[in-house]
């Protein structure tokens, strides 16, 4: 009896306090919208949590990013749950799938840009896009695993493992030259092949994202000098 008393207890001061019931960490949608108050309520560190892939995150990703023939093992990969601000200083709830060997590191590094009010636009699931990684990028969407090749091969990118991690794509696309023809993705992301412009969302050599990844062992794809592809991040497996 008294467990119920302290239940219903914790239900009217969790309503008087948030205004509503359920609008806690567990509870709240990716690409939500937060106050400051909310998070501060339940505490930062409980918006921030890496978990395996459960059944309800598999159906998600199944058939998507996880495509019926992929060779990762389910138990290699895990979903991560953050927060982040974007330009107009919007705080939203991220998520992510990746491997395990690079989550609590993708983790903390999103922990890091969320207290420096990094902005990052979107980030949610790549399935959200059909794991179709042309539309996601031209969304503007943060995302890691995506079983797939690299673009123009029959090579498994490194995002087939969940071991490298995309951010803000559209605004730092991917730039190849092949026969004096530009290739950028995506193809939306064509004005913002060119660094020397100043625009939001820009991924620089020594910025805080830069440093934040390069820090924990990530190369950046910016530093590549066959291609550009600004907006990645891996860790060689
Ligand atoms: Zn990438």
């Amino acid at each position: 009896m008294r467990g119920v008393f302290v239940f219903f207890a914790c239900m009217v001061m969790s309503l008087s306090a948030s205004g509503q019931v359920g609008d806690g960490p567990g509870s709240r949608r990716p690409a939500d919208t937060v106050s400051m108050r909310q998070v501060e309520l339940f505490g930062v560190d409980r918006w921030f949590y890496v978990k395996e892939i459960d059944a309800e995150v598999f159906a998600r990703i199944y058939g998507r990013s996880y495509k019926h023939d992929c060779t990762v093992p389910l138990s290699d990969l895990r979903y991560l749950r953050a927060l982040h601000y974007d330009a107009d200083g919007r705080i939203l709830v991220g998520e992510m799938v990746c491997n395990k060997a690079i989550s609590d590191d993708v983790a903390a590094v999103l922990r890091a840009l969320f207290e420096a009010r990094y902005p990052i636009e979107r980030m949610v699931l790549i399935d959200e896009y059909d794991a179709d990684d042309e539309r996601s990028m031209a969304a503007d969407n943060s995302s890691s695993f995506n079983f797939r090749y690299i673009s123009g091969t029959n090579k498994l990118s490194n995002h087939s493992y969940g071991m490298a991690v995309d951010i803000n794509p559209l605004y730092n696309p991917y730039v190849r030259e092949r026969n004096g023809v530009t290739i950028v993705e995506p193809a939306c992301g064509e004005p913002y092949a060119d660094r020397d412009r100043d625009f939001v969302y820009k991924i620089e050599r020594g910025d805080i994202c830069y440093r934040e990844f390069v820090k924990r062992g990530f190369v950046w794809g910016g530093d590549w000098t066959s291609l550009k592809d600004y907006q990645h991040f891996e860790k060689r497996r």
